[in-house]
């Protein structure tokens, strides 16, 4: 990761056909866009690559959230079960919708543990959405089983595994739907973008016209479009999508990358005695854009990060722990309720609950682990000293602990 690292001609080119016609929008104009339609060619390339019958683009990949969440049916009065470590996005998503986020632990998958999904479930669950965080995937077929079992909906945010699989499936299209995020720094990037994947034909035509305020797309007249349902603009550019074409088309050349310079990294990682690598459920499946490793302690955890920072090699390794943007612990925006407008009641009393909640789970996981991002970038020497360095460091630590007792 990540896809921008190598923009090249084939990007330009696609923006440069967008720009001839100047026509940015992807709805209408059908004469002065010369049959020029990146975003419905994107949609059908994802359609084709990733496997799944229906795509619908939108502005990111917290849109596309929202938009399957409207689609599905989720809003108030119902609870989403969504893990303790993920993006921000996921649990805005949820509040957008007027739906209670559930935060539950993590295990060494670092996506959520379906023990613990079982426990929250309640007569208001309507959503079980797992995170497939840092380029990997959750017990999938446990957390089906558990969503048939209660008759529940599987919501997967694959924003940030672009090209992982399960079983041979890509992520985002084994539940009954499934997003990813088209951000500048995921595996392949719009610049801004996400997408909704579904088999469900109603789902996918909800989508459709929730992320253009409600329209139908049936006419050719769009002024002329009949509103079903109100919605929202959450509407791709055409820009955006022929950025997203040519990188589709690369997706296979990025994993490829990916692959090798995790191999090198693991190997490397692996001399280390005393660390132990993220559970993969199944790791035919991993994308690798990020290698997931653990410490024996959160001490040392801290003092190799602190030595990484120190010797100028942190770039690309992240302590999701002390992060703010991706773990329980430093949200404090969402446990002290600081929101522009009011929730309410049953989103409040959620939220203020947060701040009591036991995440010792998730907390004795998180603190011992470093995600270093696999960059497409890397030329093998550097790939190597960058690997040597960090084992460097890493072995003198734990040695020195050692000494210490
Ligand atoms: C990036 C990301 C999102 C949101 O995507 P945007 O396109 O940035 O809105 C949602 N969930 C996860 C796990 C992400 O990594």
């Amino acid at each position: 990761m990540p896809g921008f690292e190598l923009w090249g001609d084939a990007e330009r080119k696609e923006v440069n056909d967008v720009l001839e016609t100047g026509i940015l929008m992807r709805y209408g104009f059908d004469g002065p866009r010369k049959g020029i339609w990146k975003s419905k060619e994107l949609e059908a390339a994802i359609c084709e690559r990733f496997g799944t019958p229906h795509a619908q683009l939108v502005s990111s990949g917290t849109a596309a959230l929202t938009t399957a969440m409207a689609a599905l049916g989720i809003g108030s009065g119902h609870e989403v079960i969504m893990p303790a470590f993920t993006f921000v996005a996921s649990f805005e998503a949820v509040l957008g919708v007027g739906a209670v986020p559930v935060l539950v632990d993590i295990d060494e998958t670092l996506t959520m543990d379906p023990l613990a999904v079982e426990k929250a479930i309640g007569p208001k669950t309507k959503c079980i959405m797992p995170v497939h965080m840092c380029g990997s995937m959750a017990d999938l077929d446990e957390l089906k089983r558990i969503a048939k079992a209660h008759n529940l909906i599987l919501l997967e945010d694959a924003c940030q595994s672009i090209g992982a699989t399960y079983k041979g499936k890509s992520l985002g299209t084994i539940g009954d739907a499934g997003t990813f995020s088209f951000d500048f720094v995921k595996t392949m990037t719009c610049g801004e973008g996400g997408v909704i994947m579904t088999a469900d034909e109603e789902v996918y035509k909800k989508c459709d016209a929730f992320s253009d305020h409600g329209h139908d797309h049936l006419g050719v007249d769009r002024g002329a479009d009949l509103h079903p349902f109100p919605g929202y603009n959450f509407r791709i550019s055409e820009l955006h999508s022929a950025v997203g074409l040519a990188q589709v088309r690369r997706v296979d050349e990025f994993l490829a990358i990916q692959k090798k310079n995790h191999a090198i990294l693991k190997e490397a990682l692996s001399t280390i005695p005393g660390i132990t690598f993220r559970k993969i459920p199944d790791p035919q499946g991993d994308s690798c854009s990020f290698i997931s490793w653990f410490l024996p302690s959160e001490a040392i955890t801290q003092k190799v990060i602190a030595a990484f920072k120190e010797q100028g090699i942190l770039a690309g390794n992240f302590y999701w722990f002390d992060n703010n943007w991706h773990y329980i612990k430093k949200w404090d925006h969402l446990k002290n309720l600081s929101v522009l407008y009011p929730l309410h009641e049953a989103q409040k009393k959620a939220l203020l609950d947060l701040k009591e909640k036991d995440f010792a789970q998730s907390d004795a996981i998180m603190s011992r682990c470093i995600s270093t991002a696999v960059s497409l970038a890397w030329t093998e020497e550097q790939l190597k000293e960058k690997a040597e360095r960090m084992v460097g460091v890493v072995v003198g630590i734990l040695e020195n602990s050692k000494q210490l007792g």
